[in-house]
């Protein structure tokens, strides 16, 4: 079938009123930014619908398939373009495109009219119909069903003809960019790509912030998290990655403060500074990959340990989420293959062999007064010598 432009449904976005302009903005923006390098496409906004039009010849699968990327979208329908607007013309494309699409196999179909200019001759219904008729009586093995057809086989009149029938779904979600920007503390798990993710697809602009333990933890598992937000800015747009290096905070807690209680300490100062970055960065919230009982610094408590710290809100898409479900998501944006390889992350070298699993707060806190002497020092150094990446999608 030759395609030669697309029309784009999106569902939400169409009920924000008179904001309803600045979400349609911001999705075409975004649409032009993903395809822009697989061809010249003109991008317009019309009735509520926005059309993408190629304008030289480009790899179909290729634009879907990064349309398909594009939250804000609920539908990609590939539609054919007839420039004449009349009867004769309709007819011909509409027998045209069924033949190419669907050729003589059985099926059943109906005919969608939709009447955007009221200047055409006919009325909807008569267009319907007399498509209808005259596909019938090229395809002897259709059948007409009103009520549930297989195939609906859509006409748009405007100041061109728009035909199509199929809708490719599309990520859904709200446009990025319409919904400000949060900090996601990215590791190289399974599932904080998947949590970046998720509160993106909300319209979320997104930064990064990774602890990093040379030389406990190599160069290579430094690159998988750099991968990792490579692949979720496919969505998300380019990341600002902020790497920093944690190893004098980490040995310090290993030196002072109980061992059973080095996870929830060490998770402690993670947010202090994710948030610390946060507010530096015009970030209005955090984002993990926590989720409840997952592991022990994930129970009831260790999660209100860890978020005692926090003054923003902290955002854990994944929170009430079984591993398999998490793992499913992070298959179907492409970051489970990555996210399993083998390399260490800082959490993994310095864990007790028995950790808590119901930490005390009160007693938490006295544990970290043993830090008071140097961590100071050790958390401005580390602020001080963040190395920051900026990340964006190229495929
Ligand atoms: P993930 O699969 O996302 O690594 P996890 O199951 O390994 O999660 P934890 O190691 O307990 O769980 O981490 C919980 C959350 O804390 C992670 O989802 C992530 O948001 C954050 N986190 C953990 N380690 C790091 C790190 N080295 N750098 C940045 N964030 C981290
Ligand atoms: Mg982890």
């Amino acid at each position: 079938m030759d395609y030669k432009a697309f029309m784009i449904k999106y569902a939400e976005i169409g009920t924000k009123g008179k904001n309803r302009y600045v979400f349609e903005d911001v999705l075409c923006s975004r649409i032009k930014e993903h395809i822009d390098g697989l061809g010249d496409f003109a991008i317009r906004r019309e009735y509520g619908r926005i059309y993408i039009e190629a304008l030289a010849d480009f790899d179909y699968e290729d634009v879907v398939n990064e349309l398909k990327k594009v939250f804000g979208i609920v539908g990609i329908c590939p539609i054919v373009v007839e420039e004449k607007v009349e009867f004769d013309a309709i007819r011909d494309k509409s027998i045209e495109y069924m033949k190419e699409r669907y050729g003589n196999k059985e099926l059943t179909f109906k005919v969608y009219t939709r009447r955007a200019d009221k200047s055409f001759p006919m009325e909807s219904m008569e267009v319907n119909s007399e498509v209808g008729h005259y596909i019938l009586e090229q395809f002897p093995e259709y059948k007409v069903d009103v009520h549930n057809p297989d195939v609906m086989l859509t006409i748009e009149i405007r100041e061109r003809i728009y035909i199509y029938s199929e809708i490719i779904k599309g990520a859904g979600g709200l446009p990025v960019g319409t919904n400000g920007k949060a900090m996601l503390l990215l590791s190289g798990g399974i599932d904080s790509p998947v949590a970046g993710y998720m509160i993106s697809k909300r319209g979320v602009e997104l930064e990064a912030v990774y602890f990093n333990a040379p030389p406990y933890t190599s160069e290579r598992a430094k690159q998988k998290v750099i991968d990792l937000a490579k692949i979720v800015s496919g969505y998300s747009g380019p990341i600002k990655l902020h790497i920093v290096n944690f190893t004098d905070i980490q040995l310090a807690i290993y030196e002072k403060c109980p061992h059973d209680e080095l996870t929830i300490i060490m998770r402690r100062y993670m947010m202090r500074i994710a948030e610390h970055l946060a507010n530096n960065n015009g970030c209005h919230a955090l984002i993990t990959g926590e989720s409840i009982g997952q592991v022990a610094s994930q129970t009831m408590q260790s999660l209100y340990c860890t978020n005692e710290v926090c003054n923003i809100p902290v955002f854990r898409p994944c929170i009430g989420m079984d591993k398999q479900d998490i793992i499913d998501i992070s298959e179907m944006i492409d970051t489970y293959e990555t996210s399993i390889l083998p390399y260490e992350d800082c959490c993994t070298i310095f864990v007790a062999k028995h950790p808590v699993t119901k930490p005390n707060l009160d007693i938490i806190k006295r544990s970290e007064t043993k830090l008071d002497d140097v961590i100071e020092d050790l958390y401005n150094r580390a602020i001080e010598t963040i190395e920051v990446v900026y990340v964006k999608n190229e495929d």
